[in-house]
């Protein structure tokens, strides 16, 4: 669908679902900075306090404590949401199953019907874990996936992927604008210390002294994108007048096994940590690298901060929150 807003090239009203959490608060951000209003809607799941305390200096930040899977009455009109609202890491996404699956599918559903009252334009964070452990490498938006509906990932594979079903279906029968973006392994400033995946645990660990934990053999790849690059193609997404008819991948081509990136964290924050080996989770994906040539076409978006730039970026961040002394400098 191809519709002119009235107020395209004005200040918006922009609900951002899961606004609280890593990346809803820097997509918050950059919303308020270009002269938005944001309704950031979130229940506290895994985001926090400290990520919306800043943004409460923006005149036009409100922010509604709530679940997604409740009603939600904004209070104004709306032009835009933003759904992000899911836990995204493994054990936080596992900790209450059918919770995330409501979220993604009930809560998805909800914001669907806000959007068609208000004829708002939708953008839902879908994931790469709609591939499952892909069998196409790398991945491209027309592969089907290969995911196990009764496995430990289920809960956020599927309910992603039901969400998915629900964007294409309002879209069809009710005329709404919606946008899907398969977001891969993003990471950067205030993932939380606890949050689980990989890049934030190496880096809590390492800054510990304590030993890295690499699941499995360590050779399984995934292929990481600095949040604000993520944040960037989200936006463009959004903003591009024609909404795509299918969904985009957003990630960084770059692939790394999980070795390897466990001996960059070592290399940079040279601490004596060692390497120890734990179970690989189920269904653990064994590679993983979007191909992003629709993004390219479509929105003129790639990535542009690489692992060497970001991952110290990300450490130094992380190195201040948790009241570590400044990572010394290597070679
Ligand atoms: P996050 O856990 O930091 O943020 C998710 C936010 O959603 C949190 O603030 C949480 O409190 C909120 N939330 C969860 N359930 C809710 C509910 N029922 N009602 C209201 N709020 C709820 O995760 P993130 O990494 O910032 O991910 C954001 C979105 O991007 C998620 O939808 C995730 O699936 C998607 N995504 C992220 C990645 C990644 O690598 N970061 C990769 C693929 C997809
Ligand atoms: N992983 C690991 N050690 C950790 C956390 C994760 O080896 O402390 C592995 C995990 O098994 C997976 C990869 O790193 O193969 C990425 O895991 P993450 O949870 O970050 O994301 P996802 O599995 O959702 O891609």
């Amino acid at each position: 669908m191809n519709m002119i807003r009235p107020n395209d090239s004005g200040p918006r009203t922009i609900v951002v679902a899961g606004g609280a959490g890593f990346v809803g608060s820097h997509l918050c951000e950059n919303l308020l900075q270009q002269g938005h209003r944001v309704i950031c809607v979130d229940s506290f799941l895994t985001g926090t306090e400290a990520n919306v305390e800043p943004l409460s200096n923006f005149a036009g930040f409100r922010l509604i404590r709530q679940d997604v899977a409740e009603p939600l009455d904004p209070g104004e009109p709306v032009d835009e949401i933003y759904n992000l609202a899911s836990p995204a890491s493994p054990p936080h996404y596992q900790a209450d199953p059918v919770h995330t699956m409501m979220t993604n599918v009930v809560g998805t559903a909800r914001l669907l019907d806000l959007a068609s009252a208000h004829e708002a334009r939708f953008l839902q964070a879908s994931t790469s874990e709609i591939y499952g452990d892909p069998e196409q490498h790398p991945q491209r938006e027309d592969y089907l996936g290969h995911v196990n509906c009764t496995g430990t990932r289920a809960c956020y594979d599927e309910g992603k992927r039901a969400a998915e079903a629900l964007c294409y279906d309002y879209a069809r029968t009710r005329g709404l604008d919606v946008r899907v973006a398969r977001i891969f392994n993003t990471y950067g400033p205030r993932m939380r210390p606890d949050d689980g995946r990989i890049v934030s645990n190496m880096i809590v660990q390492a800054l510990a002294g304590e030993p890295l934990t690499v699941y499995g053999t360590g050779k399984q790849t995934r292929s990481f994108c600095f949040v604000s690059d993520l944040v960037d193609g989200l936006m463009a997404l959004m903003n591009v007048s024609a909404a795509p008819d299918a969904p985009v991948n957003l990630g960084n081509p770059q692939e790394f096994s999980i070795a390897e990136l466990a001996s960059q964290v070592r290399d940079l924050i040279p601490s004596g940590s060692q390497i120890v080996h734990r179970p690989l989770p189920e269904d653990d994906p064994k590679r993983r690298r979007p191909d992003i040539s629709r993004a390219k076409e479509l929105l003129g978006w790639s990535p542009k901060v690489s692992l060497d730039r970001g991952l110290p970026e990300t450490a130094s961040w992380f190195a201040l929150h948790l009241g570590h002394g400044p990572i010394p400098q290597t070679n």
